[in-house]
């Protein structure tokens, strides 16, 4: 028997019918972990993400509202397994309904951990409403430790927001505290171990994401991005990594380390020189309602469409299982033929 008739045999006819299962796909992997896009808009214009006037928004009546988002969560989390909900975006904070989602999504009979991904401006506003609304935990993203150099990546002049915003997350108790950065040739490629000596100052993990050809102008090259390999030889000038290994690590994207011992600990995502396709498990909805089930799919489903045209909760989980079974081997990163999305990082959520 091939691995792929060994693997539907598994899956059974029991994962097509009604009441819980999960979403596996043909490989095997089964998605737990839902990244939720809460609008495309945003008020940075990072260099490796947007173009500097900004994109084509989508239009109000094309994204989800709060009560579809909050149903698709339900749907997720009581009939597909989905444990964990990230939200996203753009910027996640601008949606002005963002609080009551997540105080929905925490009152939901099988409550998912939640945590969210932001630039943290704003986040000084809302942090301590967020924590009371059932967030775990928030990522804020932060490339450089330099306002100047703050101001020339992301075209904003915002970095003491952020600063501001990250100190509210933690003393509002949405720990870890994780500090995602993307290192820029000739801009912050020199900043590695001064961030990572700040981040274990003030208690933050932080995590390096290599550059992906996500960015709405295409302007991504692979000669010039800065890989992990030269993040971990510029941290390794200042600090003693010890690899905390594949068990500690699972399913997440980051290869971790133990920063001097540790407890401190560093990740690196290497989406693009080591790509962790085979232990994936996510699946992604977009802002207008698209199941993707990579960052880099080329294809989406429609679960706007179902939603409006009132299909009930057991058409909409097997839409969403069936996408998830057409879920490709990897992201076809290292393929010399690979085609950039259509839809940049900061449409699909990232
Ligand atoms: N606006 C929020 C933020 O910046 O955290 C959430 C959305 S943003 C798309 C999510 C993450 O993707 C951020 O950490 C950002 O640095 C990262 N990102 C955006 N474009 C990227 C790219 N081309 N390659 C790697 N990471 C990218
Ligand atoms: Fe906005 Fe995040 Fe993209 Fe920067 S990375 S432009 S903050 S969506």
């Amino acid at each position: 028997m091939s691995a792929t008739s060994r693997r539907l045999e598994t899956v059974g006819s029991a994962n097509w019918g009604r009441g819980p299962t999960v979403l596996i796909d043909t490989y095997g992997r089964v998605a737990t972990d839902l990244r939720v896009s809460l609008t495309d808009r945003c008020n940075l214009r990072c260099t490796y993400c947007m173009p500097e006037e900004g994109l084509q928004w989508l239009a109000k009546p094309d994204l989800l509202t709060d009560d579809e988002i909050v149903r698709l969560i339900r749907i997720a989390v009581t009939d597909l397994g989905i444990t964990e909900v990230r939200f996203t975006g753009g910027e996640p904070l601008l949606r002005p309904g963002l609080v009551g989602i997540v105080e929905r999504c925490a009152a939901l009979e099988v409550r998912p951990k939640m945590s969210l991904t932001t630039n943290g401006i704003g986040l000084k506003r809302t942090a301590a409403a967020l924590k009371a609304a059932g967030l775990d935990r928030v990522n804020v993203s932060l490339d450089t430790l330099r306002p100047d150099v703050f101001k020339t990546l992301t075209r904003r002049d915002r970095h003491h927001d952020v600063l501001d915003g990250l100190e509210a997350a933690r003393a509002a108790g949405l720990t870890p505290v994780k500090v995602n950065a993307v290192l820029m040739p000739g801009l912050n490629d020199d900043e590695a171990p001064d961030l990572l000596a700040w981040a274990v100052e003030h208690d933050y993990e932080m995590r390096f994401i290599e550059q992906m050809p996500l960015d709405a102008q295409h302007g991504w090259k692979r000669d010039g991005m800065i890989t992990a390999g030269d993040i971990l030889q510029s941290l390794r000038t200042r600090f003693t990594l010890t690899p905390e290994g594949d068990a500690a690590r699972g399913s997440a994207p980051a290869e971790r380390w133990l920063v001097d011992g540790g407890p401190q600990r560093v990740g690196v995502i290497a989406s693009v020189t080591r790509p962790f396709c085979r232990a994936c498990d996510r699946t992604r909805l977009t802002a207008d309602g698209q199941v993707r089930t990579c960052l880099f799919a080329t294809e989406e489903t429609d679960l706007r469409a179902a939603l409006r045209s009132e299909a009930p909760d057991e058409e909409i989980a097997r839409i969403w299982r069936l996408a998830m079974w057409g879920k490709k081997a990897g992201s076809g990163l290292d393929d010399p033929s690979f085609l950039q999305p259509e839809r940049p990082m900061s449409a699909i959520g990232g």
